[in-house]
């Protein structure tokens, strides 16, 4: 079997890693600051653990050679100007936008897409950075370097947040795991739970949603679409090429894990229908230090990331899986963590299935 090359030496480069080890396929995560000649052989296959990149030795080495999956996909997903372009084109949901140009105004901002309005930069953005809102009531104006860096979202009054986490092979074979309820804090994951029967109605609209893109771009792996639900509207408001965190649950809750299928997906193995065991939960380590007492709550698993803890720094994940709701509680009521987690133990108990 060739080697796997993971863009990329994170927390999700690791979890492929750790996929990949019982297929017997030999996945190397790559810091993109390596400096040293890579051992690539033409038939490796190249995958990344993240949207974009800076052009580094590393980054160069991997991004020329010819097995690079989706290499073309990544730029159009990574820019928030030409994934919303996609997402017209196909005549998906998403909340309404506009382009942030050189001449525009804040009043354009409020004159058609309502009187809050949140920018987004077109790059690099994530757990709720590269975000600013531009208020009416505030006569907030846009700030001179968001001009022609961003793009103008109309703010949606959701429902809830939910993400379908999808896998597709080379022939365009495409299989889903169960909608993700997701708790996102200062925007920024905090907590998923799934599956939840309650969200099973809108399950086929998503997958067609998804499936929809991940054809138009004749994607391999998996890819992860964020929605905000409105009633029984799907909106989507972010995608992601590559495995996610709202799909963290699925190492728990599933016989084929989302970091195993994207293995099997970009490797040209065969990808089967997964199968979910009992109700799951996820719970993000933001900042908080490692404490191995957790490690004593029944159906829970840790995973560590090694990182330094930093306020508002993803430094680790729980997962948590049974078929017993009650064992469920009782491991949320365990978990003595500071604020805002209080906020996210009552979000999971209040979805959790009665
Ligand atoms: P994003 O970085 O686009 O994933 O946004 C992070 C979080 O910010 C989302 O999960 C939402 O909780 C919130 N958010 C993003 N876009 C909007 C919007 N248009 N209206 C309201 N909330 C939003």
């Amino acid at each position: 079997m060739s080697t796997l090359w993971v863009l990329g030496a994170g927390q999700l480069g690791a979890m492929l890693k750790q996929a990949g080890t019982p297929l017997g396929i030999d996945v190397r995560p790559v810091d993109i600051e390596a400096t040293d000649e890579l051992p690539l052989q033409a038939n490796d296959i190249v995958t990344a653990e993240r949207e974009e990149w800076p052009e580094t030795v590393a980054t160069k080495q991997l991004a020329t050679h010819n097995n690079f999956v989706n290499l073309a996909t990544f730029p159009q997903l990574a820019d928030r100007l030409t994934q919303k372009q996609w997402l017209d084109r196909l005549d998906l949901a998403t909340a309404p936008w506009f382009p942030v140009e050189a001449d525009s105004s804040a009043q354009h901002a409020y004159d058609t897409l309502g009187e809050r309005v949140l920018m987004k930069r077109r790059r690099g953005g994530y757990d709720g950075k590269g975000q600013y809102w531009l208020k009416q009531a505030e006569n907030s104006e846009i700030p001179d370097d968001w001009k022609g860096q961003a793009i103008a979202e109309q703010a949606i009054n959701f429902d809830e947040e939910v993400s379908l986490v999808g896998v597709r092979s080379k022939d365009g074979e495409k299989y889903f795991y169960p909608l993700t309820l997701n708790l996102h804090i200062n925007g920024i994951l905090y907590a998923s739970i799934s599956p939840l029967k309650r969200l099973d109605q809108y399950q086929s609209k998503a997958e067609t949603m998804l499936g929809k893109l991940m054809d138009a771009l004749d994607y391999v792996g998996v890819m992860a679409m964020e929605c905000f639900r409105v009633g029984d509207d799907l909106l989507i408001n972010e995608l992601a090429p590559r495995v996610h965190n709202s799909g963290h649950w699925t190492q728990a809750g599933s016989n084929v894990c989302q970091f195993e299928n994207h293995v099997r997906a970009v490797m040209g193995l065969p990808l089967v229908s997964a199968e979910i065991k009992n109700q799951s939960m996820m719970v993000n380590l933001i900042g908080v230090d490692l404490d191995y007492q957790w490690l004593s709550i029944p159906s829970l698993e840790l995973y560590w990331y090694q990182k330094d803890v930093r306020a508002g720094r993803k430094v680790g994940h729980l997962n948590f899986c049974t078929g017993n709701l009650t064992v469920l509680e009782t491991a949320l009521d365990r978990l003595n963590m500071p604020a805002p987690y209080p906020q996210a133990i009552e979000w999971l108990k209040a979805n959790l299935p009665a």
